[in-house]
C-alpha cells in the first residue's frame, strides 16, 4: 500500500492521486453526483432569482427585473437539461446542463460583487458566490486550484476597475479562496477513499464468490464436496406427523479400490475416481445431485424422490459405473422418515443398507428396511 493510501489524515494538505487504471470508474462515480449537487445548488439560485424576480415588481430591490427573468429562463434550461439527462442516463447533456448552471452562477456573481462594491467591498457577495461555486461539484485538485485562483484575479480585477486600489480587501478575498482550495481538495480526498473503498467491496464480494465456490467443491472431481452435502442435508426435515416431501440418500463406496490402488498405482486410482465422478453425474443428470463425500464414497442427494424411486435411479448408477469405469461400486440408500430427528439418522440408515450391500457380494443397491 502506498502513501497516497493512508490515512485520511494527510489528505487536507496533500490532494491524492488516482492511478491511471482507476480514473474512467472515478469519474463514472462523480459524474452522476455533481449533476445533482449542481441541479441542487442551480435550484436554490433559480429559487432565490424568482423572489428577486418577485420582490423587483413590488419595487422593493434595485430595480434589475430583466436581470433576474435572464437569470431564472437560462437557470430553467440549464437546470431542465440536467433532468431530462438524468432521466434518461445521458451524460453529455447533463454536463452541458451543468456548465449552463455554473455559467450562471458565475455571471451573478460577477454583477453581485461589482453592484454592491462600495457596500464593504462586495466581500460578501464574493465569498457567498464562492461558497455557492464550491459546493457545485467535485472538482480535481488543479482545476479547483485555477478555478478559486482565477476568481481571486477576478475579484481584485472587479475592486480595481471600481477604483479600490487598497490591498486588504483584495487579501481577504485570496485568503477566502486558498480556503475553498483547501476544502476542495479534502473533499476530493474523501471522495477517493469513497471510491476505493467501493472498489474494494466489489473486489471483496467477488472473490468472496468464488472462495465460497471452491469451498464446496471436491478439487479431484469437481464435484460438491462433503461440505455441500452437509449444508444440503441440514436443511433436511420431517415433522412427527409427516414429512413435507419425499427425500432420499443415496451413498456409493467402490468395490475393492484398495485393491486398485495397490494394482495400478495411486495416480490411476485418482484418474478412476474422476471416471466414476463423470459416470455418476451423467446417468443422474438433474434428477439429484452427485457429491464427493471423501476417499471413494459418493453420495447422491435426492429431493422430492421417494426410496422406490431412487432404488431405481441407483441401479440405473451402479449399471452406468460397472459399464463406463474399470471398478464397481455398491450402493445403499434411506428415505427420510417422520421419525428422523436430522440428516445423521438418515445417513445412517443409508451407510447400515451399504454395508449390507458389501456384505451380500458387492457391486448392488440395498435399501434400508
Ligand atoms: P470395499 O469394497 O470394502 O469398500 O474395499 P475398499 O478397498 O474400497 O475399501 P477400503 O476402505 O479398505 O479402502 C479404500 C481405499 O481408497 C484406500 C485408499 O487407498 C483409497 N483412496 C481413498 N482416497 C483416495 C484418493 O483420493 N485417491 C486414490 N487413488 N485412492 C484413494
Ligand atoms: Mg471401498
Ligand atoms: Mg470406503
Amino acid at each position: 500500500m502506498d502513501n497516497d493510501e493512508g490515512s485520511v489524515g494527510h489528505s487536507f494538505w496533500k490532494p491524492l492521486r488516482l492511478r491511471e487504471n482507476e480514473r474512467a470508474d472515478f469519474s463514472q462515480m462523480l459524474a452522476p453526483q455533481n449533476s445533482s449537487r449542481t441541479a441542487v445548488v442551480g435550484a436554490i439560485l433559480w429559487a432565490f432569482a424568482a423572489l428577486a424576480a418577485v420582490l423587483e415588481l413590488f419595487s422593493l430591490l434595485s430595480g434589475h427585473i430583466v436581470f433576474y427573468l435572464i437569470q431564472l429562463m437560462v437557470m430553467t434550461f440549464g437546470l431542465t437539461l440536467i433532468f431530462i439527462a438524468q432521466r434518461s442516463r445521458m451524460e453529455i447533456p447533463s454536463r452541458f446542463g451543468e456548465y449552463i448552471v455554473i455559467t450562471a452562477a458565475i455571471v451573478w456573481m460577477y454583477f453581485a460583487v461589482r453592484e454592491r462594491v462600495e457596500v464593504g467591498y462586495g466581500l460578501s457577495e464574493f465569498v457567498i458566490g464562492v461558497l455557492a461555486l464550491a459546493m457545485l461539484r467535485n472538482m480535481r485538485p488543479y482545476h479547483a486550484t485555477a478555478a478559486f485562483l482565477l476568481l481571486s484575479a477576478g475579484y481584485a480585477g472587479v475592486l480595481y476597475h471600481a477604483g479600490y486600489l487598497e490591498l486588504q480587501p483584495w487579501m481577504n478575498g485570496l485568503l477566502f479562496c486558498i480556503f475553498a482550495i483547501l476544502l476542495s481538495w479534502n473533499s476530493y480526498n474523501a471522495k477517493v477513499h469513497e471510491f476505493r473503498s467501493q472498489q474494494l467491496a466489489v473486489r471483496l464480494a467477488g472473490n468472496n464468490r468464488v472462495l465460497q465456490a471452491l469451498a464446496m467443491q471436491d478439487p479431484l472431481t469437481k464435484l460438491p464436496n462433503r461440505r455441500y452435502f452437509d449444508s444440503v442435508l441440514e436443511r433436511w426435515q420431517c415433522e412427527p406427523d409427516g414429512c413435507v416431501e419425499a427425500n432420499t440418500l443415496i451413498l456409493a463406496d467402490i468395490d475393492r479400490f484398495k485393491e486398485y490402488n495397490d494394482a495400478h498405482g495411486h495416480p490411476e486410482g485418482d484418474r478412476c475416481l474422476q471416471q466414476v465422478a463423470h459416470a455418476l453425474s451423467q446417468a443422474i443428470r438433474h434428477e439429484g445431485a452427485v457429491c464427493r463425500l471423501g476417499g471413494e464414497e459418493f453420495a447422491v442427494i435426492l429431493e422430492g424422490v421417494t426410496a422406490a424411486e431412487a432404488g431405481i435411479a441407483a441401479e440405473r448408477l451402479r449399471r452406468e459405473v460397472a459399464l463406463r469405469t474399470p471398478i464397481t461400486m455398491s450402493f445403499g440408500l434411506a428415505e427420510m422418515h417422520p421419525g428422523d430427528r436430522d440428516y445423521q439418522d438418515i445417513y445412517q440408515r443409508a451407510d447400515a443398507a451399504l454395508y449390507r450391500a458389501k456384505q451380500a457380494g458387492r457391486d448392488r443397491v440395498m435399501l434400508d428396511n
